[in-house]
Parts: structure tokens; C-alpha cells; sequence
């Protein structure tokens, strides 16, 4: 495998991390996680703007323009003779002697390399299930961060328990999941929580919310209480590696007959339909 290692592609037992890195230290950086469908990597554009807005936010300035490292990310692809599966790539501060603050003049680190494909195709036709959890991460959770403890913790405490994933909820509000956005239908109308600071917002759930635009379909963008979500008629989740993904039971309740419901359904057939036009038509104009 090749990975990309700053501005270099070289073999993966090549590439080093420096025990100094504030990535390694801290979490101290940023990730992007990106679909390739049949060698094209869906959304990039998106995800690479999303990169250098967390990377901004933190205040990590990165000296390549954004067209420059998606040519570097289609060079690793290709190198890879990638068909399907992900792009994994994350950008530290830099390497520096172990103090808490940092000084201006770092120079981030950027590491990316192919994950192997995972069909997620069993469990989108039969729907997973998750449980709830506190949602106890700090308030930024705008910025697609290095530092997912709390993420991680609720994943292996919905692992545990058998579910996919957990579904966070903050003073009553459910916000997302630990890796993944959650909607609710309710006779007929689409809710999830607003793009502010409380939650990541998912490309999938953008591109899911464009399609609702272009059919004229009604979505709310409202913050909802936990005691909407276990009265919902059909939960489901997006996320790049899940894309739509149906949720059939949380905690002990179960949802639509404990199947995915015909919104659900839709919504996942209008995405795969969204992913097929754009994947096509990137191929035609390369
Ligand atoms: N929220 C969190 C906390 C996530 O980690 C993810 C996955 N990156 C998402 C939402 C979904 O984002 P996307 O659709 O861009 O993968």
C-alpha cells in the first residue's frame, strides 16, 4: 500500500510519526474520512473544504491550496489501483518539543492512505440498532477534531451492547451520533439538529438535504427531545461510510416494525442515485 505523507507518496512501511507530533501527543489536529466509489472519491471538494475550515478553526494554516492536495489525494488513489473503499487523512499541527501551547511557526503534518472497503449493503437493507448515551464532548463539536475519546467511548459502549452505534443526547437534545448523523421522520416530515457547534456537519447529511431540496421533500432543521426520537415512525443515520443508514431499534424500543420504514428507504435509493450521477459524471469530464 501507498500512503501520502505530506507531499511525498511512499511505501506504507516507509512512513514514520514522529514521537514529538502534537497529532500523536495532543490530538492536537484534524481528519477527513472520504468514500471512493469505483475509483472515484465521492464528495472530495467537500470534505477537503470541510478539512481546512477545522484546520482554520484551530488555528492551523496550511501552505498547500486545497486543488493542490486533491490532486495528491487522486494521485494516491491511482497509485493504489483503488476501485472502492475510503480515504483516510489527517493533518497535525506539527512536531515540536511536549508543551501544551505551540509556537506559530510549526509545520502541520498531513498523512493520508486507502482504508479497505467495508459493505455496508447487509446492514442498510435490514437496519441496525443503537442505544442512547449522554453526550458529554466539549462544545465544538463543529470541528472534525483528532480527539474523539468521548467518540470512541460511547462506540465501544454501543459495540458492547450488541448496537452500531450510540445516539448522543445533550440536556435532552438529541445532537448525533458518535460517528454519524441522526434524522427522524414523523408523519412524513424530516428532523435533524441545525449545523451549529453541537454537532459535526456530515457531508452525507448536506448532500441527503440537497436532494431534499431539489424534490421539494419537507425537512425541519430543529433541535428535537429524546422523547421525539423514541416516538418517531423511522430513524436513520448518515455518515460517509454508512451513507444512509436505517436505525430499526434504540435502547428497547423498536421502530417501523423493526425495519426500515418507506421514508428511510427513499432516502437511501435518492442517494445511491446521487452518488451514482456524481461518480459518473466526475469520470466523464476526467
Ligand atoms: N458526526 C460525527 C461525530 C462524525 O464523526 C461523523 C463522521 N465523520 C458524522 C457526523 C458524519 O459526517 P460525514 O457524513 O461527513 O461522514
Amino acid at each position: 500500500m501507498k500512503v501520502l505523507v505530506n507531499d511525498e507518496i511512499i511505501e506504507r512501511n516507509e512512513a514514520k510519526v514522529d514521537i514529538e507530533d502534537r497529532g500523536y501527543q495532543f490530538g492536537d489536529g484534524v481528519y477527513e474520512v472520504v468514500n471512493i466509489y469505483e475509483g472515484i472519491p465521492f464528495t472530495l471538494n467537500e470534505h477537503i473544504a470541510r478539512l481546512y475550515r477545522s484546520a482554520s478553526e484551530i488555528g492551523i494554516k496550511l501552505s498547500e491550496q486545497p486543488a493542490q492536495l486533491c490532486n495528491r489525494l487522486l494521485e494516491l488513489i491511482k497509485c493504489n489501483n483503488m476501485t472502492n473503499g475510503g480515504l483516510y487523512l489527517q493533518i497535525s499541527r506539527g512536531v515540536t518539543n511536549r508543551t501544551h501551547q505551540y509556537e506559530q511557526t510549526l509545520t502541520p503534518q498531513l498523512v493520508a492512505y486507502p482504508l479497505p472497503y467495508k459493505s455496508v449493503q447487509d446492514a442498510q437493507a435490514k437496519g441496525v440498532e443503537a442505544i442512547t448515551a449522554e453526550d458529554m464532548r466539549w462544545l465544538r463539536c463543529d470541528i472534525k477534531s483528532l480527539n474523539l475519546l468521548y467518540n470512541i467511548l460511547v462506540k465501544q459502549k454501543a459495540s458492547e451492547a450488541g448496537a452500531f452505534e450510540s445516539i448522543l443526547i445533550r440536556d435532552g437534545i438529541v445532537t448525533e451520533g458518535s460517528s454519524s448523523n441522526i434524522f427522524i421522520v414523523k408523519e412524513g416530515v424530516l428532523k435533524t439538529h441545525p449545523a451549529n457547534n453541537l454537532i459535526l456537519n456530515g457531508i452525507t447529511r448536506t448532500k441527503l438535504l440537497e436532494i431534499m431540496d431539489v424534490n421539494s421533500w419537507e425537512y425541519k432543521l430543529e433541535p428535537f427531545q429524546k422523547e421525539e426520537l423514541m416516538e418517531a415512525d423511522e430513524v436513520f443515520l448518515t455518515s460517509t461510510t454508512s451513507e444512509v443508514m436505517p436505525i430499526i431499534k434504540i435502547d428497547s424500543v423498536t421502530f417501523s416494525g423493526a425495519q426500515p420504514g418507506p421514508f428511510t428507504r427513499k432516502f437511501q435509493t435518492a442517494f445511491s442515485e446521487a452518488v451514482k450521477a456524481e461518480t459518473k459524471t466526475t469520470t466523464e469530464k476526467a
